[in-house]
């Protein structure tokens, strides 16, 4: 099997800046910015949202401190931090990251967007849907859910939701 680029470029001590048992921050070969950098999971995995929660929350956690390396280092106005999960969202590769983009003023880098309008009827049937989604999801993952979803009186997911679910996953997994 051909190793991931990014596995095999994590190895590579000359881009890395810092390591720690989960984690890993280095400067990445393509960059949207100078000064940019990236914070991976050691271990290989292709989305963000197989993630475990422990890396997950390290990662974030890492990535703040790498954000707040930018500014220090670069003087730099603001920075984005950037999950791009799945190829619509623009991964292009087979292991998930966190980037931060420091940002300066006039810097061409867009990530705005005009807010789009919607109906009303569209936004209540995507809302129930959310609602539906979140109460499964939070369940599956915490035995005893936020106050808000014990009073919604809702039964804990059966096994079949859960595979849905992980279907879901496994067919995000198929891309990039
Ligand atoms: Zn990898």
């Amino acid at each position: 099997m051909v190793e991931c680029e990014l596995c095999k470029l994590m190895k590579e001590d000359t881009r890395v800046l810092y390591r720690d048992e989960i984690t890993t921050v280095m400067i990445p070969k393509e960059v949207s910015a100078l000064g940019e950098l990236i914070v991976l999971p050691n271990n290989h995995e292709i989305l963000f949202e197989n993630l475990p929660d422990e890396t997950a929350s390290h990662m974030a956690i890492i990535a703040n401190k790498a954000s707040m390396a930018q500014v220090a280092a670069l003087g730099c106005a603001g920075t984005n931090l950037l999950i791009q999960s799945g190829e619509q969202a623009g991964q292009k590769h087979s292991h998930t990251f966190i980037r931060i983009i420091p940002r300066f003023e006039k810097d061409n880098i867009n990530l705005e967007w005009q807010p789009q309008k919607l109906s009303e009827e569209d936004m209540s049937t995507i809302e129930i849907k959310l609602r539906e989604a979140c109460q499964k999801i939070f369940f599956k993952q915490k035995e005893k859910g936020p106050e808000e979803f014990k009073s919604a009186g809702e039964e804990k997911p059966g096994e079949k939701d859960q595979d849905k679910y992980k279907h879901m996953l496994e067919h995000l997994k198929r891309m990039p």
